[in-house]
């Protein structure tokens, strides 16, 4: 037997709805017919990812993985695919039910993004390699309360932020959750239960929040700068130009340039214009790349620390001698 056209259809539509997988129980809910599920899926229209869970071709490949191994795309995969900030790791991470037993790990470990294929904004999928399974507590998933047009194959924001927050480091952690509340993936009322869920230990994450960030990379470089003993203002006005990033001690100016990910020329003229323009009002700028702050922060620290203490040399300077000269 074939899948009519209007039951194909019907089931594309359903799927498509939700996020290209959806699993068998998603379609018998919306009343689709298991023979034409089957006939789907022999027609090559839709494909059999595992035991009861479906795809469209256009499923991307992290969908793929998590499902095929028995889990759903959580943690900081998740963050990734609605723009927040997830770390460096390139692995996929899943999260899989506390009752999970057979995972197909191995299968899914050759597939993913090529290296080659550059990450950016849009391109956010984990390259091949073991994935990194965190095994959900029931009673996290029992929060819940009504089911969301993705929870076949996707965390939930809350529980893949939590999840985040575990997996990373301090510094990453406070960026991720900086993030999510500047793209309202969470709310700062949900700041509450979110602490209220994590260990004693990262209690004292939450003073170290800013959501006025503007890029991971910015939160990452303010929390090192105050852990540093430096005073740190974010998004500091430059009259004639954009705001600065960071503003260091009253005196530097640090923009954070994510341009490993996005570039444009237009981008770049504006970026040298604001630099001249932040000398003109005698707030001198650095600029700075993301690998000068994940390949090289000591020799990138000292630059800054140097411009700095000269800035604040000369400031004292100018003050002895208008002293000298009004007194
Ligand atoms: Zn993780």
């Amino acid at each position: 037997m074939t899948a009519s056209s209007r039951d194909l259809r019907l089931i594309q539509h359903c799927v498509r709805r939700n996020g290209n997988v959806a699993s068998r129980r998603t379609l018998l809910e919306a009343r689709i017919d298991p023979a034409s599920i089957d006939a789907a899926c022999r027609s090559g229209a839709l494909e059999r990812l595992r035991r009861g869970m479906y795809a469209l071709p256009e499923a991307d490949i992290d969908q793929r993985r998590a499902v095929m191994a028995g889990g759903r795309v959580g943690c900081v995969s998740a963050l990734r695919r609605v723009g927040v900030w997830g770390g460096l790791d390139t692995a996929i991470h899943i999260h899989v039910p506390p009752s999970a037993s057979r995972l197909h790990l191995d299968e899914i470990a050759a597939l993913g993004r090529s290296p080659e294929t550059r990450r950016t904004d849009k391109t956010f999928w984990a390259e091949p390699g073991p994935p990194r399974v965190h095994w959900q507590r029931a009673n996290a998933a029992s929060t819940r309360t009504a089911r969301s047009w993705a929870d076949d194959w996707l965390a939930d924001p809350m529980s893949a932020l939590r999840q985040a927050v575990l997996c990373l480091d301090d510094e990453h952690a406070i960026a991720a959750i900086d993030s999510a509340l500047r793209k309202e993936v969470v709310h700062a009322h949900n700041l509450e239960s979110l602490f209220r869920s994590l260990p004693r230990r990262l209690q004292r994450l939450r003073v170290e929040l800013d959501p006025a960030a503007d890029s991971g990379p910015e939160s990452i470089v303010r929390v090192r700068m105050r852990r540093a003993g430096f005073v740190v203002e974010p998004q500091v006005g430059i009259p004639g130009s954009s705001d600065l990033d960071l503003l260091i001690n009253g005196v530097v100016g640090l923009d954070i340039d994510s341009r490993a990910w996005h570039t444009g020329e237009e981008q770049i003229s504006w970026d040298y214009g604001k630099t001249l323009q932040s000398f003109a009002f005698g707030r001198p700028t650095l600029r700075i790349l993301p690998h000068h702050i994940f390949d090289m922060w000591p020799s990138t620290l000292a630059a800054i620390s140097r411009a700095v203490s000269d800035m604040e040399d000369l400031h004292r300077l100018r003050r002895m001698n208008r002293n000298r000269s009004t007194g």
